[in-house]
């Protein structure tokens, strides 16, 4: 059976220029974020995948025990959002990511066996096993960000060098990708058709969204366009969403469906 892998990216806001004197803080937006969403996801019941830079963990440790404890797993978006690790020799981008899963698994109490790099940066599957992951939910199977690269990139995970890349989800055919933008931009129920649309032949419905979405980001940063729609309404329309998309595909956390996939190809994880 399909399942549906909801996840976040937990960061600091490395982007926009916020006003002089209005008390901004870059990892303060998704702190305000993500405890304004932990309580509408146990509403639903349901587990996610929170993909957390060190520099967020270091700044809010107890909300992310907070979000263990309830359940959510805990897994790297890199030492520091403005880490570029494609661009990075594979042995320096391993020696960082490897210090992001140490720092966070000490500052969460967490096993952290997932990445997903800053901006979706792909490099080596074997830099990313030296760093001590099981797998890398950074594969975007679509040409917005990546282009042709995207393009040839599998909808499906794969498994490469002892780890499983997990593609997000994108639909077949013309590639449009079914996560955060979407779901700002066309509203719930266009986006659960997208979604349901971008899990075909795939066995799960992978989306990403982050927490700073649920704070009005006008207030610190003006017109910027990524702070559009932004604020309590962006968290009832997930709600919505996720409502819809998890009556039909029983939600999971990445390690838990990579774990699934594994066995269901090798009768061991
Ligand atoms: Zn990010």
């Amino acid at each position: 059976m399909r399942r549906l892998l909801v996840t976040f990216d937990v960061e600091e806001v490395d982007w926009g220029r916020p006003a002089a004197g209005s008390g901004w803080e870059p990892c303060r937006p998704s702190a305000e974020g993500l405890a304004a969403i932990l309580p509408m996801l146990a509403r639903l019941g349901l587990h996610t995948t929170l993909f957390c830079t060190s520099s967020f963990a270091r700044a809010h440790p107890d909300l992310l025990r907070d979000a263990a404890d309830r359940g959510h797993e805990i897994a790297s978006h890199g030492l520091d959002h403005r880490d570029d690790y494609g661009a990075m020799a594979p042995a320096a981008a391993a020696g960082r990511l490897r210090d992001s899963r140490l720092e966070l698994e000490h500052l969460t109490g967490s096993v952290v066996r997932g990445l997903r790099t800053p901006r979706l940066a792909l490099f080596a599957a074997t830099a990313v096993g030296e760093a001590g992951f099981s797998y890398d939910a950074s594969p975007h199977p679509t040409w917005i960000r990546h282009g042709l690269r995207g393009l040839r990139t599998p909808r499906v995970p794969w498994p490469e060098a002892g780890i499983v890349r997990v593609p997000l989800s994108a639909t077949p055919g013309l590639r449009l990708p079914a996560g955060w933008y979407v779901l700002r931009t066309l509203g719930a129920a266009p986006a659960a058709l997208l979604a349901r649309r971008a899990g075909a032949g795939a066995p799960w419905v992978h989306l990403y969204f982050h927490p700073w979405e649920a704070v009005e980001l006008r207030r610190w940063l003006g017109a910027h366009p990524l702070g559009w729609g932004t604020g309590p309404a962006w968290v009832a329309s997930l709600e919505r969403l996720l409502e819809i998309l998890a009556s039909r595909f029983p939600p999971t956390t990445v390690s838990a469906a990579v774990d699934a996939w594994r066995m269901g190809r090798t009768g061991s994880i």
